[in-house]
């Protein structure tokens, strides 16, 4: 790893002006669990000269139950969500998401808002340049993807975005989407929906370079709501998804009144299934309902060769998690 300057801010303003300051030489750092990989590895085209804490900002680390809903503080650790009753009440799909990321470990020192931030673990990309050079694939800036015509057995089964077949790796993301959250930043909220981007370069989300988030916000469901995410991984820990999935579902008289779900590890972003939702409203919740619903979710799928297992883990996940929901 190469020196930089490390700078404790003392406010979300301070730290947005040090962004400014030092323009693309500068990112902010939560837990670090995901930025100083990306330091070791020579991730970022230019190698960032500031390194600005936002640990120590007061009044990030909160979770608050309002009356609009759950309040998340930007700093409050995975482990947080995951223990906390509040959390696991009436948003249990969340806190069960952050309770499968990675490790006890990781959980401790990850932040959620670092978790929704983070870079894709494409191999390519995050291949460190000094094992036999630096690889520039396209997300790097250079011209082709390595990862089409090489392994690409847990990329993207429903095409590439900007010829990059790199998929979002959050295990929270598809659970804030699922339960409509906001993601309040120093700038705007934001739906967690329209959160995320692989259209602007190397980065995973719509933040602009000086814009920090401090909090989450996700309402309150219905009453009649559940809630569910499920995730498949080769091991039950420290492992990034192959596929995941979070649902929210509200009954009323034993009927779909609403329907919200989100996959994972899919595709350069996290996919709602709008097209299942739709087809859930107005229906109970049916074994058989879920599986037709996990069927329209995989119909556009296009795999590539070796991740077509994919497909049909999709299907699945999509199917179980509804019937979690259904209780
Ligand atoms: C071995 C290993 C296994 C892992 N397994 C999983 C897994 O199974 N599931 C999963 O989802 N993740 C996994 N991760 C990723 C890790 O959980 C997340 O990286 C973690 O939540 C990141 O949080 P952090 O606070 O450490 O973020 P940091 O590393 O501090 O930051 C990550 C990124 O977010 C940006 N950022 C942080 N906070 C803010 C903010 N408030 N506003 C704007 N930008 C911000 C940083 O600049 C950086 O780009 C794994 C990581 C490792 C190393
Ligand atoms: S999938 Fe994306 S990140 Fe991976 S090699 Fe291709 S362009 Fe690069």
């Amino acid at each position: 790893m190469k020196r930089f300057n490390h700078i404790d801010a003392t406010s979300l303003e301070q730290a947005a002006e040090l962004l400014r300051e030092h323009g693309g030489n500068s990112h902010v750092i939560a837990g670090g669990s995901d930025l100083l990989g990306g330091l070791k590895d020579n991730l970022w085209m230019e190698y960032p000269e500031a390194v600005i804490n936002l640990k120590t900002i007061p009044g990030l680390k909160d979770i608050k139950e309002e009356e609009d809903g759950l309040h998340i503080g930007a700093m409050v650790t995975l482990t947080e969500v995951s223990e906390s009753e509040v959390v696991k009440g009436a948003w249990s799909g969340l806190a069960e998401a952050a309770r499968r990321t990675a490790s006890p470990l990781l959980r401790n020192i990850g932040t959620i808002s670092g978790n929704i931030c983070q870079e894709n673990r494409c191999w390519y990309y995050r291949y460190p340049d000094k094992i036999g050079g630096r690889i520039d694939c396209v997300r790097k800036g250079g011209k082709r993807c390595l990862a089409v015509p090489g392994d690409h057995r847990y990329h993207s089964i429903f095409g590439a975005v900007n010829k990059c077949i790199a998929v979002n790796p959050s295990d929270t993301a598809p659970a804030l989407i699922a339960l409509n959250a906001t993601i309040k930043t120093t700038k705007r909220d934001i739906p967690a929906d329209e959160f995320f981007t692989a259209e602007m370069g190397a980065q995973s989300t719509v933040l602009e370079h000086d814009e920090i988030v401090r909090e989450i916000l996700v309402p309150r469901p219905a009453a009649g709501n559940g809630n569910a995410f499920r995730k498949i991984a080769f091991r039950k820990s420290i492992d990034f998804a192959l596929v995941n999935c979070a649902a929210s579902v509200t009954l009323k008289d034993g009927v779909v009144e609403s329907a919200r779900i989100c996959l994972n590890g899919v595709h350069n972003n996290p996919r709602r299934c709008k097209d299942s939702e739709e087809a859930l409203i107005g229906s109970p919740l049916t074994r058989e309902a879920a599986e037709k619903a996990g069927e329209i979710a995989v119909a556009d799928a296009k795999p590539l060769i070796l991740n077509m297992f994919k497909v049909n883990m999709a299907k699945t996940i999509v199917a179980d998690t509804l019937m979690d929901c259904a209780g």
